[in-house]
């Protein structure tokens, strides 16, 4: 009752107290967003209540779907910006609360034949679907064959990665619509009729191993291009701020590197003419290699190092120390650092169990400033560059 407490007083603050881009509006907007949102729900799930002939139209032509997704959204950005905005977060957190039991409550099967196309609400079911997907499958082959025995599944900063896992998943549709908009450029521009017949006739195997070859070409050197120039670094270094390595950790990652970078590869996957479904693999290959190679996972990869990406490949591109900047930018094949020379993964001694070569000795950002929490990390690109983070020495 504490917290109706606070919302209410925070609700009832008097004018001069709450100015604009305080964030009280934009709270204030996402609660009210999130009750109406929670009356069309109960509409939409119990239409037998509701049952005057004017609304079973609107059910017919799920114009009230279409209207409880709109509000929905609409309160989730609001919410977003007030938890932003407002120094009391009493009024975002509740409203986005609301908004996501509203969600949930929403994408689950109502009365027979009353909600059909609900699914995927902002992905929370994605997010949920996600974790427990991944977590099921990394956390016990993280338990029993660590590549750092003494690390734990709550390890330091594991809430503020669950966090980013959590923000990116529920944004799947926002992103979504946000890559699509380079590769509708590059197929109004160009044309790849014939490109995209003979890509379209191979067989689909090649066509997943195809689009991860071209995919990692360009993601190779946009990664690259992270590390060089010291604006963009800024971003990525949010992505290198980890100090703890495992499957949570890939998900650390600011906004806007994730938009450009679906952007970037979105590009070949979706012009050159693949299969629908070669896509798909290729979508489920990414969620699955993410975590993976972020993974705490010690295995003795030896046999297949030349070939793929794997944990102790990833965690070199992590590591602290000065032998580990700058080196193995690639996400599936590691040609690409051979090529460009930027392979690095020392042999000389033993990794855990006395197999497999040596592992980095620590990870993060050395000379980095890189504040800690998500909405710290978001802002930090866009503050003031400290003298510190724009020096040529940027260690990753
Ligand atoms: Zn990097
Ligand atoms: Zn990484």
């Amino acid at each position: 009752m504490l917290i109706l407490k606070k919302l209410i007083a925070e609700l009832e603050k008097p004018r001069d107290k709450r100015p604009l881009g305080s964030g009280w509006l934009s709270g204030a907007g996402a609660l009210l967003a999130g009750l109406v949102g929670l009356l069309l729900v109960v509409v939409l799930r119990y239409p037998s209540w509701f049952n005057t002939p004017e609304l079973a139209m609107l059910h017919e032509n799920g114009l009230l779907n279409t209207v409880l997704h709109g509000v929905l959204i609409l309160g989730y950005v609001f919410a977003l910006i007030s938890l932003v905005l407002n120094r009391s977060k009493v009024l975002g957190t509740t409203a986005m609360g609301l908004i996501v039991v509203v969600a949930l409550f929403g994408s689950s099967q109502g009365e027979a034949g009353a909600v059909n196309n609900t699914s995927l609400y902002f992905g929370l079911d994605f997010f949920v679907l996600n974790v427990l997907f991944v977590g099921f499958l990394f956390i016990p082959l993280e338990r029993f064959f660590p590549a750092r025995a003494e690390q734990t599944v709550f390890r330091q900063e594991w809430r503020e990665d669950m966090f980013y896992y959590f923000v990116s998943s529920m944004l799947v549709q926002v992103l979504t619509f946000l890559t699509m908009a380079p590769t509708n450029y590059v197929t109004n521009t160009v044309n790849l009729e014939n490109v995209q017949t003979y890509v379209g006739s191979l067989p689909f195997f090649v066509q997943v191993i195809l689009i991860m070859i071209a995919t990692d070409f360009l993601q190779y050197w946009l990664h690259r291009l992270l590390h060089t120039v010291p604006f963009l670094w800024r971003f990525h270094a949010v992505h290198h701020s980890a100090e703890k390595m495992d499957w949570l950790a890939g998900a650390r990652m600011h906004f806007m590197e994730i938009a450009v970078l679906r952007g970037v590869t979105a590009i070949p996957m979706f012009s050159l003419g693949f299969d629908p479904a070669a896509i798909q693999v290729y979508v489920l290959v990414v969620y699955f290699m993410s975590s993976f190679v972020h993974a705490n996972i010690g295995w003795n990869l030896k046999p297949i190092e030349p070939f793929m990406v794997t944990p102790r490949f990833h965690h070199w591109h992590h590591g602290l120390e000065q032998e580990a900047i700058d080196v193995n930018f690639a996400i599936h094949f590691p040609f690409y650092d051979r090529i460009f020379g930027t392979y690095h993964m020392p042999n000389d001694q033993q990794g855990p169990n006395g197999k497999g070569g040596r592992w980095p000795k620590a990870y993060g950002v050395a000379s980095g400033p890189v504040p800690k929490g998500y909405w710290k990390q978001f802002w930090f690109p866009f503050s003031k560059p400290q003298p510190k983070d724009m020096s040529k020495e940027l260690p990753k």
